[in-house]
């Protein structure tokens, strides 16, 4: 097979767009896809200083480095989780890729706020995955606000999207589908802009990236995802996508048009601030301080009931 670009030898199939690149131009047919989701959605600017959620995954990595090489001007934000060997594994190797481009990153470890997520999954009746979606966009939300940026990315991915999309349709989660686009507006005076800019390419492109960029990343999946209707999901897609390439895309291009707009249309922003943190929030609390409220309770009473 011949790449599409320069017709020397390919070694990368894209059986979505039935085209392949050689390596050199697989590096430039992924940044104008990144491009093109930033220019179209209109997520930011050259000027506009973006902080770029980083895990040290591949995803993230890539989009860091992908934003970086683009000129856009980056921060990264890391949240060192507390979920064990994963999670020091995880800060390790974001702390090693910024440190070797000369990047800016902040990372802000949640076991020294007393909110590791082991620490929230237990001290709650959740699963840990849902106390750990809960605390990643509280202070995703709380830091990008206090540090005085006007956008965050994350680096969803086009087969993370199109997941989100069919739990989000086959549960009929009307809210959700309406929060569920690559570019968020803030819709309080706390929050900022929300973008992910890697909403066009598939998880297999960003990983393909990644190894042709070198770039050192974690491979294990969190060890909490295990049995996640996430994974679920993403495995039946996966089988579609193979009967029938251009599956996921289509999903998710088509949700876009034609079907985000009515949802959105139905959605309002949170209407008042909580009364415990100052952020956005739907009741008197916001629904982190809700979780922090248990863990709260379950403390006391654990002590409490302690033999002195
Ligand atoms: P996930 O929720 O693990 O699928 O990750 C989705 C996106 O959230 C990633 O691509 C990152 O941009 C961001 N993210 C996830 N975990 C972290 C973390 N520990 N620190 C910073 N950003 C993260
Ligand atoms: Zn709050």
């Amino acid at each position: 097979m011949k790449c599409k670009r320069c017709r020397g030898p390919a070694e990368v199939q894209i059986r979505q767009h039935s085209s392949a690149f050689c390596r050199p131009c697989f590096i430039i047919y992924f940044h104008r896809q990144v491009e093109r989701a930033i220019h179209k959605q209109r997520m930011f600017t050259p000027e506009e200083e973006v902080l770029v959620a980083v895990s040290g995954g591949k995803d993230s990595l890539a989009l860091w480095d992908a934003l970086q090489t683009l000129g856009y001007r980056t921060v990264g934000l890391h949240l060192a989780l507390g979920i064990g060997a994963y999670s020091t594994d995880s800060t390790a190797r974001t702390e090693a890729f910024a440190q070797a481009r000369g990047l800016q990153l902040v990372t802000v470890r949640l076991e020294e706020e007393g909110h590791a997520v082991p620490t929230l999954a237990a001290f709650t009746n959740r699963p840990a995955c849902a106390a750990c979606g809960m605390a990643k966009r509280y202070y995703f939300d709380k830091l990008a606000f206090e540090r005085g940026f006007s956008v965050l990315a994350t680096g969803h991915n086009l087969d993370d999207e199109a997941a989100r999309l069919l739990g989000n349709v086959l549960h009929w989660q009307v809210d959700h589908l309406a929060k569920q686009h690559p570019i968020l507006a803030p819709t309080h005076e706390r929050f900022v802009r929300k973008v992910k800019p890697l909403y066009r390419l598939s998880e297999y492109e960003t990983a393909v990236y990644a190894f042709v960029r070198r770039i050192d990343y974690v491979v294990d999946e969190c060890p909490n995802s295990v049995g996640a209707t996430q994974l679920v999901y993403k495995d039946a897609l996966n089988r579609l996508e193979a009967a029938m390439p251009g599956t996921k895309q289509n999903f998710v291009q088509e949700f876009l048009r034609v079907g985000q707009p009515r949802f959105a249309s139905a959605f309002d922003g949170p209407p008042r601030s909580c009364a415990r943190c100052g952020m956005p929030s739907f009741g008197e609390v916001c629904s982190f301080c809700n979780l922090l409220r248990e863990v709260e309770d379950k403390r006391a009473r654990r002590a409490a009931a302690r033999p002195r």
